[in-house]
């Protein structure tokens, strides 16, 4: 019997957008991963398994080898550390920026800034490297309206068409990374399961490149 492969995908946008990678691949779920209340989707091929995963949670099953392999953001990742994880393939989906927003000039406002983000790691990191003090304050959503409930000077959010900030009456300040979904590997199944790993990792690069 070939080596089982668990594959942790992130719900929301990368699903819709991954799902078509892994079908060049060879790897269609046999049930809709949107509809079905499965949290393990069998595939068209009996050896692989799916489990859709609030993105977040992605680099943490494939970091304890809970799942093989993962499709996550770089904003994730970046996040979340990257301990012990391979990022052999960038995807090119879901692309966007990591930003720092806000009204115009709110940057330059005296005293210690204070910066609404989910991305609290990638901001501390971000202004520490600077030498600019801020203070950061965790929200899991609608960064948007922090600045203008005065709840904080500054976010830092993705932005993709910007159609978000605009609609607000913010401005895209600082520009912290391009992002895109990566493909990441536990590293003990890189080594245990090497050639399955590597023969999936081959055939979506190719369905990649023929993109
Ligand atoms: P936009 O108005 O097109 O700039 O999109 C901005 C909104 O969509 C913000 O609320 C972002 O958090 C979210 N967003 C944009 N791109 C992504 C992405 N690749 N993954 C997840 N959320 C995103």
């Amino acid at each position: 019997m070939s080596e089982q492969l668990i594959i942790a995908l992130s719900k929301g946008r990368i699903l819709n957008d991954t799902l078509p990678l892994l079908a060049a691949a060879g790897i269609e779920p046999v049930d809709d991963p949107e509809r079905s209340r499965k949290l393990v989707l069998d595939t068209s091929r009996p050896e692989v398994k799916l489990v859709v995963l609030r993105a977040t949670d992605v680099p943490t099953y494939v970091q304890y080898g809970a799942a093989d392999l993962g499709v996550a953001g770089k904003d994730v990742l970046m996040e979340h550390g990257g301990a012990d994880l391979y990022e052999p393939l960038d995807l090119g989906i879901a692309r966007c920026r990591l930003m720092v927003a806000g009204f115009p000039e709110a940057q330059h406002r005296p005293g210690t800034l204070r910066v609404a983000t989910k991305f609290v790691n990638i901001t501390r990191r971000y202004f520490a490297e600077q030498g600019r003090q801020i203070e950061t304050i965790k929200l899991y959503g609608s960064m948007e309206l922090a600045p203008i409930a005065g709840l904080a000077d500054l976010i830092v959010d993705l932005v993709d068409t910007g159609r978000t900030l605009e609609a607000n009456g913010l401005v895209p300040l600082e520009h912290i990374a391009d992002i895109s979904s990566r493909m990441v590997v536990n590293r003990a199944s890189m080594k245990l399961k090497h050639r399955p790993i590597k023969e999936f990792l081959a055939r979506l690069q190719q369905s990649l490149a023929q993109d």
